[in-house]
């Protein structure tokens, strides 16, 4: 394998910029497009993948960088690049990871070879650039050392982590914590960093021309995820994922009647054409009156002239006088002169032609409900993005709409990949499953509101892989696949993926779910993006939930976290600090009323026994250990979701 395969490179461009006016430096222009993408240009070639790590202009970033994955520090507050790195480690699918600063537009084309070469030779844990530069105010040269023009293992992830954990920011005190090569470079030039506007221009005006007008296109990753390291947070890969969906384009709508619009997503604002309510009227059944005419403080009661009824659909005509009232319906208009609605069961004496009411049973101005204060004629009724519910078809149809602009439904194509799968009504030859994850997938997607593409079982083999992944990225918007991302999966099966595309193949810090693949699959014009699920049958469910319907839900141009909440734990649970872990629930009312939780049994991420009988997944937080029996627990409640 070559040097390149085993590098993911890392262009840190998350500071402040402080010395250059706080101007985001990456985004500087130069010789006819930016500054990150140049040092793009230069690291692309000599590694396997690219990040970019920023911090502020995410979605320029995003657009500059096209499908290459824009990083965002995990720790708050510009925290310096050693913040840059610990994203970098946590995404990192290759063994090693090369970092550049996006300031050096002009690095070596062999840092990466030349870095490598030193870092196995020495059997290091990081290889550093070093050059001769004369120090300040001296003229001999000294060697000078190039902190972020560096090599590193990507398992050295857990001791960054435990370093940055001790308040520690300075990333070449931490380097003394580590085996170190120390690799000169000639080429001094190449290793400066640009501070200032002048310097900028300086070197905008020296003749290198290097005009770059598109991202760099990034290699593909095929190499093994490293084994020790922790892998990536949960939280961190939904930001990542989320950093790169965009919504479908905006003409992608389409006119649908009210029937058809329950569970689809809004695609327009719906303006209320009208008032709602239309007309002032009764929030009650009894009499409407004048407020003038309630009994004065001084008098007990008062008793009032009943003169007519009020029905909703059919208002009264008449104007009450002084000392008279009208009977009134709940929802009829108020008749003329009223303002007040004497509810029937604070009526101290009824006949049909009189009503008493006793001081103080209303307030001059109670229950009158005024036009227009649900909703006022050209206001907004629903945003764009809200997924219908029956209440919202309710409320479109209390506007006297009849149809809506939708969202047109998300086209996702998804298939199981395994030799060992078998299709329900097949014979089970020896040593096969049915293939069940097709079918939790269907469903899933359907719930979801999504335009399905079964693609059926596709073999572990390269040509079959290929031609369905092709098929898929023609039809699709989205690839849900399951199987083959594991780390003893067969090899090509990420070769294939990542040949089509640039996809990441991440280790998640959880249970159950490891393996994930994510990333934007090509063919000729045609793209999608691709979820590559996990094989096992509990897996397939919990990543399902946690990184493809956030990202589905994204791309039809609306958000919606999944609700949860706390219960009390009915057993002990073992967890192991470090991951995020997710066990099958079921949870009911506890003699007290309040929600308590017990685990269906056992959890091996296979049995999806267990996740039919669960109601709730209990969510174990990442750095969570044990729980005792009566702990409160977050819980993902199932009903509605699956
Ligand atoms: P893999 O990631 O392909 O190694 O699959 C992990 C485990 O999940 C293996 O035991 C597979 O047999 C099983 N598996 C993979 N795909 C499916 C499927 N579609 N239905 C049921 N089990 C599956
Ligand atoms: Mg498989």
């Amino acid at each position: 394998m070559s040097f390149k395969s085993k590098i993911t490179g890392l262009i840190l461009a998350g500071g402040r910029g402080t010395r250059m006016g706080s101007v985001d430096k990456g985004l500087q222009p130069f010789r006819g497009s930016t500054l990150v993408q140049h040092v793009l240009q230069r690291l692309a070639p000599q590694v396997s993948t690219v990040a970019i790590n920023a911090n502020r202009n995410l979605p320029r970033y995003q657009l500059l960088a096209g499908s290459v994955p824009v990083l965002p520090d995990w720790l708050d507050g510009f925290e310096g690049p050693l913040a840059g790195l610990q994203i970098g480690l946590q995404f990192c699918p290759t063994e090693l990871l090369l970092t550049v600063p996006c300031d050096s537009p002009l690095l070596p084309d062999d840092l990466a070879e030349r870095l490598h070469a030193a870092l196995v030779a020495q059997d290091a844990d990081v290889a550093l650039a070093v050059t001769m530069r004369p120090r300040d105010g001296e003229s001999t040269p000294q060697p000078q050392l190039h902190p972020v023009f560096a090599l590193l293992k990507a398992s050295l992830l857990p001791q960054l982590e435990d370093y940055l954990a001790s308040g520690e920011r300075r990333m070449e005190r931490w380097y003394k914590t580590l085996r170190v090569a120390e690799v000169r470079f000639e080429q001094d030039d190449a290793f400066s960093n640009i501070n200032t506007v002048e310097e900028l221009q300086a070197l905008e005006q020296q003749a290198t021309p290097g005009i770059v007008t598109s991202p760099a296109p990034a290699a593909h990753s095929t190499a093994a995820v490293p084994g020790d390291s922790a892998g990536l947070h949960v939280e961190q890969a939904q930001r990542l994922i989320a950093a790169q969906i965009t919504p479908l384009d905006a003409s992608a709508s389409v006119t649908v009647n009210l029937h058809g619009a329950l569970d689809r997503v809004l695609a327009a604002d719906i303006i209320s054409p009208i008032n709602v309510p239309a007309y002032d009227n009764s929030a009650m059944d009894g009499y409407a009156l004048r407020g003038d005419d309630l009994p004065a403080p001084a008098d007990a009661c008062v008793t009032l002239e009943v003169i007519g009824i009020a029905y909703a659909g059919r208002p009264c005509a008449l104007t009450p006088q002084a000392g008279q009232c009208i009977r009134i319906m709940t929802g009829a208009a108020m008749p003329a002169g009223c303002d007040s609605v004497l509810p029937q069961e604070l009526a101290s004496a009824i006949s049909d032609t009189q009503v008493t009411i006793a001081h103080g049973a209303i307030t001059p101005g109670a229950n009158r409900r005024f036009a227009g204060e649900d909703l006022r004629a050209g206001s907004v009724a629903l945003a764009r993005g809200k997924l219908l519910r029956p209440a919202d078809l309710g409320l479109i149809a209390s506007l006297g709409i009849a149809e809506v602009r939708v969202q047109r439904k998300l086209r996702v194509a998804f298939f199981s990949t395994g030799d060992e799968l078998r299709a329900p009504g097949q014979a089970l030859d020896q040593g096969c499953i049915y293939d069940s994850n097709r079918y939790t997938v269907f469903g899933m997607l359907t719930r979801l509101g999504c335009e399905v593409i079964d693609l059926g079982i596709v073999r572990d083999d390269p040509a079959a892989l290929d031609a369905t992944l092709r098929s898929a990225c023609q039809q699709a918007d989205a690839i849900i696949t399951s199987g083959g991302v594991s780390e003893g999966a067969a090899d090509y099966t990420r070769d294939i993926l990542a040949s089509l595309g640039q996809l990441s193949f991440w280790k998640l810090a959880m249970r159950p779910g490891r393996p994930l693949a994510f990333g934007q699959i090509r063919d000729g014009r045609d793209s999608a993006w691709l979820f590559g699920l996990p094989g096992n049958p509990v897996a397939v469910v919990i990543s399902f939930y946690l990184f493809a319907r956030p990202a589905l839900l994204a791309m039809m141009g609306c958000s919606a976290s999944l609700p949860t909440l706390q219960a009390r734990t009915q057993m002990a649970i073992r967890k192991r600090p470090g991951r995020t872990e997710y066990q099958r629930g079921i949870i009911s009312r506890a003699a007290d009323g309040q929600p308590q939780v017990r685990l269906t049994g056992a959890q091996g991420s296979g049995i999806l026994r267990s996740m039919t009988e669960a109601n709730c997944i209990v969510v174990l937080a990442h750095e969570q250990g044990s729980v005792a029996e009566g702990d409160m627990v977050e819980v993902l409640p199932l009903e509605g979701l699956i």
